[in-house]
């Protein structure tokens, strides 16, 4: 072709990236990798991994079974207080000197990562690869700041790590450099699919002298990751993949003490307004979808469009798929690589072809796919409803499906309606529309008139189904730590307490009062008609509390779900409320002073020391309510990203079992001034202070339902809270063991914070476990605004 035809035509030909130092570096270890163990590789039986562009074998990955994760958590475990004993600046240093030499590496990382995962070498060279050395710099500050920046927390221990196929070397620098910065050591498996490039990461580790045993990579597949996820030895686990495992995960560890963060799958709306820039979101569904295959767990997989525009937008869409190039991802003109493996192939296939038994109109282009590997090609489906399992089920494939919507109310409630929460984008022209929409997605980022942002900087996480927890920023690094003063693993002590046969033996003795229960802002009788006394310490019979049931629970939730309007009072309208309530908890100390004598048996000293720092507590959090401000991230874009912190939604939260009245102000308090609606559950001995609270809530002009108090069995009543999907997040201080509140809690994945009310100063909190109230009490949106015309 001459090239007065290239210029008229603008055609291109391939341009193959050399792979010849890839296949050098395979070369020199035999192709065979073991175990990155204790700084010594060890190898195991064996999968092999492959080519998926080509089916070419490329490596033999070795299979860690319990033998294996046994000596990578000793060794994970011996390394630890080295590791912290360093220091900040020699952890710093460290991450440094790794980012540098990923740095010098990049290319080879990028060729191998696309041989293994069949993703276009552009996108392994632009974005994967600079990403994840953008987060090991970025954590080297992280490190170098912490004790300044992050008083009172300490690191948590060993970390399981485990990472999915879709964002290999990506998802282990999200994961390996915000635990390493905060002091933590790592037993990290990739995905069986995809663990050459972690493989090279252990070469950089070598090159940098990180200690022995501070990162350990054991590779594998579903197996080796259920051992690491229940090893005994390990106290947090760190998942990103799908949600089944995610909820499996839930399960397996409840009741082990281990922290958990959980970044699972999603179906993330893409909404496009009628006055959108029609050609930028078209170019912004292209990295949007097409990106990685589609093999993104925030791919802008569900496309809203509004009415007016929809004919238009689609048709040039359309036009835009038949220019798009499907084809050997090591070309680097490629803009749609290979899919992961012939099983991801089959699952994409299988999905659309069921799915479109529901309904909708399929469109893929004309171009071609090469004759083997595994390829799927760009496809739309419009016309869908909204209930259909295209529009409901991640696909994990390059498939954009789509309906339309006329309001922007339509628009927010169909994005809404998905039990994922990851991320979304809106396309609008109009800023005031953009920014009003955004804070009405359930989800963990925002893209405005953008789409598949990320950076080391500003966290990334989901809601719902989509797990809890945020990777980057300053939120990440709450995962990779924990309060000073609070046991890394749990070692729950049950406090001697009276038995429900002794409580349900004294209902019967002398009747004094009978408290009813507090939902939706009136005092009602428990659903089954049943009561337990509440006595002294010495067992005399003070009254009669309601024993709560399901049924209560279900008409508490339903209270707090109708009360939802509280989140969009101004939060100066919040912290005025809980002002007012204080005062009015102020007025009435001697009588709840002389409640908390009579219940607990303590001096009128005591109780009044518990009063006023009760008054205290609504005081404080009346402060933070209209300051718990978010943060603008400073992001490599010409643009922001603003870290909103929004409430989390319906928060159950079972009361300790000493410190009748602040107990339960402790955890209300933060809840309601943030903007949460809360089922608090009193404690089981002495629950009079927390009943006697509703009538000064009832004066203090907090609308009905915010607050809904339920006395009766705590555990019983966790549970029942835990597995209600209507329920956000669920806060254990009870007695017993959080085990069934956990696993109960798998359910809708809703988070859950399970502390040893031991372990916190209820009367004198430090500022860090303030800060941790603050932030079990809400959820960080990142919202992203390019600038510019
Ligand atoms: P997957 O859940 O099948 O596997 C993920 C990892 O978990 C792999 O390493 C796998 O070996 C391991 N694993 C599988 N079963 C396990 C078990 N029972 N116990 C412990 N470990 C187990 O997911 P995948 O197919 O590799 O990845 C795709 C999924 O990941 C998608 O759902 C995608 O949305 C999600 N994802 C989420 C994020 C995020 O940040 N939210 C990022 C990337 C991918």
């Amino acid at each position: 072709m001459g090239t007065r035809e290239i210029l008229e035509t603008m055609e291109f030909g391939p341009a193959p990236e050399n792979t010849d130092d890839a296949r050098e570096w395979l070369r020199k270890s035999s192709c065979r990798f073991g175990h990155l163990i204790n700084g010594e590789w060890i190898r195991s039986d064996s999968l092999e991994t492959q080519n998926p562009a080509t089916g070419e074998p490329l490596a033999h990955i070795s299979v860690g079974g319990a033998a294996e994760v046994d000596t990578a958590v000793e060794a994970a475990t011996e390394a630890l207080p080295k590791w912290q004993a360093i220091g900040s600046n020699a952890r710093a240093r460290h991450l440094y000197a790794l980012a540098r030499i990923m740095q010098k590496r990049s290319r080879l990382f990028a060729v191998i990562e696309t041989m293994d995962n069949g993703k276009p070498i552009r996108e392994s060279r632009d974005i994967d690869i600079p990403l994840a050395i953008r987060h090991f710099y970025f954590h080297a500050g992280a490190a170098q700041l912490m004790n300044s920046e992050l008083p009172g927390r300490r690191p948590v221990g060993v970390c399981g790590q485990i990472i999915p196929w879709n964002f290999p070397l990506l998802m282990l620098a999200w994961k390996v450099a915000p635990a390493l910065a905060m002091g933590n050591t790592v037993v990290l498996k990739p995905a069986e699919y995809t663990s050459l490039t972690a493989m090279l990461f252990a070469d950089c580790l070598f090159e940098v002298g990180i200690p022995p045993g501070v990162v350990n990579i054991v590779t594998g597949g579903a197996q080796t990751g259920q051992i690491i996820v229940e090893h005994d030895g390990i106290d947090k686990i760190a998942f990103t993949g799908s949600t089944a495992v995610g909820r499996e995960i839930r399960r397996r560890t409840a009741g082990a003490g281990k922290s958990i963060t959980l970044e699972l799958g999603g179906k993330s709306a893409y909404i496009v307004f009628d006055d959108a820039d029609l050609d930028s979101a078209v170019e912004g569904l292209v990295d949007a979808i097409w990106f990685n295959q589609g093999e993104v767990c925030c791919a802008g997989s569900r496309l809203l469009v509004q009415e007016g525009v929809s004919e238009r937008f689609h048709a040039k869409l359309r036009r835009r798929m038949e220019k798009l190039r499907v084809g050997d991802p090591l070309d680097k003109s490629i803009d749609v690589g290979a899919i992961v493996h012939p099983a991801q192939l089959q699952s994409i296939t299988q999905r659309v072809s069921e799915g479109l038994k529901t309904g909708g109109n399929l469109f893929q282009p004309t171009v071609g796919l090469p004759a083997q590997g595994c390829f799927y090609p760009p496809t739309l489906i419009t016309e869908v409803a909204p209930a259909s399992p295209l529009m409901q089920e991640e696909i994990f494939g390059p498939v954009l499906v789509g309906t339309t919507f006329r309001t922007p109310e339509e628009a927010a409630d169909l994005a809404n309606n998905s039990r994922y929460g990851l991320a979304a984008s809106v396309w609008s022209e109009n800023i005031n529309l953009a920014l009003d929409i955004a804070p009405k997605l359930v989800c963990g980022s925002v893209w405005v008139n953008s789409t598949n942002m990320f950076d080391a900087a500003a966290g990334f996480g989901g809601r719902r189904e989509s797990g809890f927890g945020r990777e980057g920023g300053w939120e990440g690094l709450h995962g990779y730590t924990r309060p000073a003063g609070s046991n890394a693993r749990r070692n729950r002590n049950t406090r001697a307490m009276r038995t429900k046969a002794q409580r349900q033996d004294r209902a019967s003795d002398a009747v004094h009062r009978t408290y009813k229960l507090y939902i939706g802002g009136k005092h009602v009788r428990p659903d089954g008609g049943h009561y337990m006394a509440a006595s002294t310490l010495n067992g005399e019979v003070i009254g009669l509390v309601g024993r709560g049931n399901r049924k209560d629970i279900r008409n508490s939730v339903e209270a707090a779900r109708k009360a939802r309007g509280w989140a969009k009072a101004t939060a100066y309208t919040r912290s005025q409320v809980l002002y007012y309530l204080a005062e009015n908890l102020s007025l009435r100390t001697e009588e709840f002073a002389a409640c908390i004598v009579r219940h607990a048996g303590s001096s009128i000293s005591a109780a009044r020391r518990e009063v006023s720092a009760s008054v205290e507590r609504l005081f404080h959090f009346a402060a933070w309510a209209d300051k718990n401000d978010g943060l603008v991230h400073s992001v490599p874009i010409r643009g922001i990203a603003m870290a909103t912190n929004e409430p989390v939604g319906v928060i159950g939260m079972i009361c300790p079992a000493f410190y009748p009245l602040i107990g339960a102000i402790s955890l209300a308090a933060p809840a309601i001034a943030m903007g949460n609606t809360c089922i608090v559950v009193p404690s089981e001995n002495m629950p009079l202070p927390a009943i006697d609270l509703c009538q000064v809530i009832e004066t203090s002009d907090i609308p009905a339902g915010v607050v809904n108090v339920v006395t009766g069995e705590q555990n019983e009543l966790a549970k029942c809270l835990a597995s209600h999907d209507d329920v956000d997040s669920v806060w254990y201080f009870g007695s017993g063991n959080p085990r069934e509140v956990e696993h109960a809690s798998a359910g809708n994945l809703k988070r859950t914070w399970t502390a040893r009310a031991e372990d916190l100063d209820w009367l004198d909190p430090s500022p860090a476990q303030v800060r941790e109230f603050l932030y079990q009490a809400t959820e960080v949106k990142n919202i992203w605004i390019p600038y510019g015309e």
